[in-house]
């Protein structure tokens, strides 16, 4: 079968390949990109594991032992450390990564599996691992007493949260220097501006380090800062002391998603209540894939779609 292979930092060939031999066999139906594998392409990623290895995370398709549409999630949680058994399984100290969806087939855990709703299309069920981690970056400011919310970074992820934000009926403010990308957040719901000024509940949803400062820059007194943007392994931010101390801002990360997560972000997809077609980009074929995420993001966000067959 043909899988995309990465050999080392930037070195993405298009191979065949042997079957991946795991529990259940997945044939790729659709597989979406996002920044995170431009990241695994360009410098490598710790879950990649050694070289050569495959990438794809966000992969839907049929069971080829039952015939079931399914989403490969991309982890299954240990379910025994620590933070599996307080509750917190996208923290798993020992979390088995599923990756591999830009190939032909997936082998994957049965227990990476999920279901897709019925009439929700292949490419719509492979966003519901970003649409996840959405979902449980906005858990995570379920504290937060605010009527109204910014969001920092108009990409997938961004207007992503600010669609569930504007779903619990939150004044949703969108913050990018791209205008097709304000003009998505708008069709989201959200409002959208160039610059933010201070708020009681911010997202970020960028992973730079400028960014991250930035996410605290625009937080009111008694905030809520989320940082959801992964930034370059080993950065470094700093972080103004005084609003941190005087002004009791409360900074947090999020990271991944729980299985309940993914199930939930597959009912908003199906419903609608996402509208995964705004987001959806062109589809390409597999050797479309290394030019297309080395090409510079530009214009209005949206997720490649990847289809191996093509
Ligand atoms: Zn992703
Ligand atoms: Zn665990």
């Amino acid at each position: 079968m043909r899988a995309a292979v990465l050999h080392g930092p930037g070195d993405l060939r298009v191979e065949d390949v042997d079957e991946p031999a795991g529990d259940v066999l997945v044939r790729v139906e659709a597989a979406t990109a996002c920044g995170t594998d431009v990241k695994m392409l360009r410098h490598g990623h710790r879950v990649l594991g050694p070289y050569p290895s495959r990438f794809g995370h966000e992969t839907a398709g049929v069971r080829l032992d039952t015939g079931e549409r399914v989403l490969v999630g991309d982890s299954v949680a240990c379910g025994a450390c620590a933070p599996c058994r307080g509750g917190r399984p996208q923290i798993c100290r020992a979390m088995t990564w599923v990756l591999g969806g830009f190939a032909e087939l997936i082998a994957a855990p049965a227990a990476a599996l999920h279901p897709i709703p019925d009439g929700l299309d292949f490419a719509g069920a492979a966003m519901a691992e970003p649409l996840a981690a959405c979902v449980h970056a906005v858990a995570r400011a379920r504290d937060a007493d605010a009527s109204e919310a910014a969001v920092l970074g108009g990409g997938t992820m961004g207007l992503m949260i600010a669609r569930l934000l504007v779903l619990e009926g939150r004044d949703v403010t969108v913050c990018d220097r791209h205008p097709e990308r304000r003009a998505q957040a708008e069709a989201f719901g959200a409002r959208a501006v160039e610059a933010l000024d201070e708020h009681p509940l911010v997202f970020e949803a960028v992973g730079r380090p400028e960014a991250w400062r930035a996410a605290v820059d625009a937080a009111a007194p008694g905030a809520t800062v989320v940082l959801v943007g992964g930034c370059p392994g080993g950065t470094d931010v700093a972080l103004p002391t005084g609003p941190l101390h005087y002004d009791e801002l409360d900074v947090r990360g999020a990271f991944h998603h729980s299985r309940a997560e993914v199930d939930r972000a597959l009912e908003l997809l199906a419903s609608g209540a996402v509208d995964w077609r705004a987001l959806a980009g062109e589809t390409i074929g597999l050797d479309d894939l290394g030019p297309a995420l080395r090409r510079p993001a530009v214009g209005d966000a949206r997720k490649l779609v990847v289809d191996p067959r093509r």
